[in-house]
């Protein structure tokens, strides 16, 4: 490397400074420092997470599908990868958590198990939405990873503890949890409950923002996202209806996060495929069905709307694949690791990829991360993944 005259030892020194108090940095300053940079002219991503593990049989295999949109719409639509794998080496594992850190650093293994909790994870490499935020200037709202309630432990994968990244560059995070914690607190503060029941909602608030131990209680709703809140409140409380659960609820939180907060990354992470953990194969193939409606309605609500219509690129990579025992009267309940549950796939649809495309040589899961990177304008220096050029028109 040729060194740079106008960096004396000196200048270095404050800059490793700068970079240590980075993490400390004021609103204001970190507002100052927002707006040095460029503005993000890339497409906008949508991420989904086809979760909770499903098999390439009852997804992307024509004739025994159980997500039709999926496999006979979008496929037509955008280039899909068949043998995309968890690659079948020592230290990757077959599951949620760890395939979604996989997809978000390009990475295996870039984390650490940071509690007594399985699958509390804290990634060490930067992830997709700290790369987007610390070359653009994009808000934390406009960075969106949307959650299921059951699996709080996934919320805190919106920011790594690299020390160039982190918490500031963090994206902000959509799940009935953040709702109910968002509302407790301002009951309270409103002076909602008295003596006794005030007692116990202030203790049940404790708890739930105990599980937020990333951010140590002092996760901060911004004002959009509050205005979201507030709104969801009034849609589905004021009105009686109830909200839709498990999967349903982020489709819904997606479509309401595209019209009201105009992210430029998106991350969904559906999970209902993955009930059938207790036995039942329905839960499996209702739940690949379910995730296809939700992908059918976001594809919709984008292509109904004039700035994100031909101007927004879709995504959609399971976390993992499932087994397939024929010893067992449910083959594919579990995913233990065995060959099967490594396999997956990926499909690449809109703005900047190929059509009709069907590419049927093995890739990695961790390709996603730095193929979504170069899409987005931007390198992650620390994925370890293949760009995947053929996406690419
Ligand atoms: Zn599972």
């Amino acid at each position: 490397m040729v060194p740079n005259p106008r960096l004396n030892r000196r200048s270095l020194l404050s800059y490793g400074a700068i970079a240590g108090a980075s993490l400390l940095m004021q609103p204001q300053s970190w507002a100052a420092n927002l707006a040095q940079l460029p503005p993000y002219k890339g497409s906008n991503v949508i991420l989904i997470r086809f979760g909770g593990g499903v098999r390439r049989r009852e997804t992307i295999d024509p004739d025994h599908t159980y997500a039709p949109f999926l496999r006979h719409v979008l496929t037509k639509q955008g280039t899909l990868f068949t043998q995309m794998e968890l690659d079948q080496i020592e230290g990757v594992t077959t599951s949620h958590g760890e395939g979604t850190l996989y997809l978000l650093t390009g990475k295996y293994g870039g984390f650490i198990n940071s509690g007594d909790f399985r699958d509390r994870f804290e990634s060490q490499v930067p992830t997709l939405f700290e790369y987007l935020r610390k070359n653009f200037a994009v808000k934390d709202h406009e960075v969106l990873l949307i959650n299921g309630e059951d699996r709080t432990a996934e919320e805190f994968f919106s920011f790594s503890n690299h020390h160039l990244f982190g918490v500031n560059y963090r994206c902000q995070v959509l799940s009935l949890y953040r709702f109910k914690v968002y509302r407790l607190r301002q009951q309270i503060e409103a002076g909602y409950f008295q003596g006794q029941e005030l007692q116990q909602k202030t203790k049940e608030l404790q708890k739930l923002e105990s599980l937020d131990y990333r951010n140590q209680g002092r996760y901060v709703y911004t004002s959009p996202l509050s205005q979201f809140w507030d709104e969801w409140q009034q849609y589905y409380s004021d009105s009686g209806l109830v909200n839709p659960r498990g999967d349903r609820v982020l489709t819904e939180l997606a479509v309401w996060a595209l019209q009201r907060l105009r992210p430029k990354f998106l991350m969904v992470n559906y999970n209902d495929s993955d009930y059938v953990h207790w036995g039942f194969p329905a839960h499996y193939t209702n739940g690949i069905a379910i995730i296809d409606r939700g992908i059918q309605r976001i594809f919709e609500t984008v292509a109904a709307d004039a700035e994100y219509r031909d101007n927004t690129t879709f995504c959609i990579v399971p976390d993992c694949g499932r087994d397939s025992n024929q010893f067992l009267s449910v083959p594919f309940q579990h995913h233990f690791n065995s060959p099967s549950a490594h396999e997956i796939f990926a499909l690449f649809v809109g703005k900047g990829i190929k059509n009709n495309q069907i590419v049927e040589k093995k890739v990695s899961q961790i390709d996603v991360a730095p193929t979504l990177a170069q899409l987005m304008g931007f390198k992650a220096d620390y994925a370890e993944g293949k760009v995947l050029e053929e996406v690419f028109v």
